[in-house]
């Protein structure tokens, strides 16, 4: 992975650049331009309903682009789709930790494995080092996911998406329910990772406080557009966050 004086130099490892969204042909995104630089965590804020998952999920090939396009590593993608960005090493954290209930956290990051195409002698040291990420993974790895705390079932969501070591994750919401407390328990290891290897992170987030404690640059959406970049240090003073709002 590249580190931070490559990374000056370096493409923006995904972009958008014009790019317009929406759902059985309403527009939701217009116009979108956006740079997810090699190691840093850009978070996206905005109100319920601003885009930012629709943003999301057009980056990661699961909504069809209107018009506009995706950058990978500074080269335009054809038709972004989910196994290439993938195999490219982007991995999606979708909102609502989509864990399977009745399996256990094991079972669920071995089948995360299997999936993740990781060569069979490599698999023991790949969840080696998501336990070493995540701790906790290693103490409730024998209880069914359904029986976790949500915060408990975000961590699964996250470590099973690292199993691939990816060098960018997409994030979105993973603090949704969760007391404060709980969110930097559940993000600061994953700000640790990012700083040690250089990893990008686009988080979307409505905890903002929270997440501005774990960010580089900040994206502000509304109505389907970016109205402001931000640095977490502009948007320190209160008055000036809410004038986003
Ligand atoms: P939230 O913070 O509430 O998750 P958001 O900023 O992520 O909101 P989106 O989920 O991207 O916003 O939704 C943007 C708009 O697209 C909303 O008007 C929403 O109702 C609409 N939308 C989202 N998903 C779909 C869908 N699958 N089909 C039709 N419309 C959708």
């Amino acid at each position: 992975m590249s580190g931070p004086s490559q990374a000056a130099n370096a493409p923006p490892l995904l972009a958008a650049r014009g790019l317009a969204a929406g759902y059985g042909g309403r527009p939701v995104l217009d116009g979108i331009d956006l740079e997810l630089r090699p190691n840093e965590v850009l978070c996206l804020i905005g109100h319920n309903g601003a885009g930012k998952t629709t943003l999301l999920k057009a980056l990661f090939g699961l909504v069809p682009l209107a018009r506009g396009d995706v950058l990978l590593d500074g080269r335009v993608l054809a038709r972004p789709a989910p196994a290439a960005l993938a195999a490219a090493g982007i991995a999606y954290v979708p909102e609502g930790r989509g864990i399977f209930p009745g399996l256990t956290v094991d079972e669920t990051l071995r089948l995360a494995l299997w999936a993740a195409a990781v060569p069979v002698a490599e698999r023991p040291a790949r969840l080696g080092w998501v336990h070493d990420v995540l701790p906790r993974l290693r103490e409730f790895g024998a209880r069914r996911a359904g029986t976790l705390s949500g915060g408990e079932q975000q961590m699964v969501s996250i470590g099973r998406a690292l199993l691939g070591r990816p060098r960018c994750l997409l994030m979105d919401e993973p603090s949704i329910g969760l007391a404060p407390k709980l969110f930097q328990d559940l993000l600061r290891p994953i700000r640790a990772l990012q700083q040690a290897t250089g990893m990008s992170v686009l988080l979307v987030e409505q905890n903002v406080r929270e997440a501005l404690k774990i960010s580089d640059r900040v994206l502000a959406m509304k109505s389907g557009a970016i109205i402001r970049e931000a640095t977490p240090a502009d948007l320190a003073d209160n008055a000036r966050l809410m004038e986003l709002y």
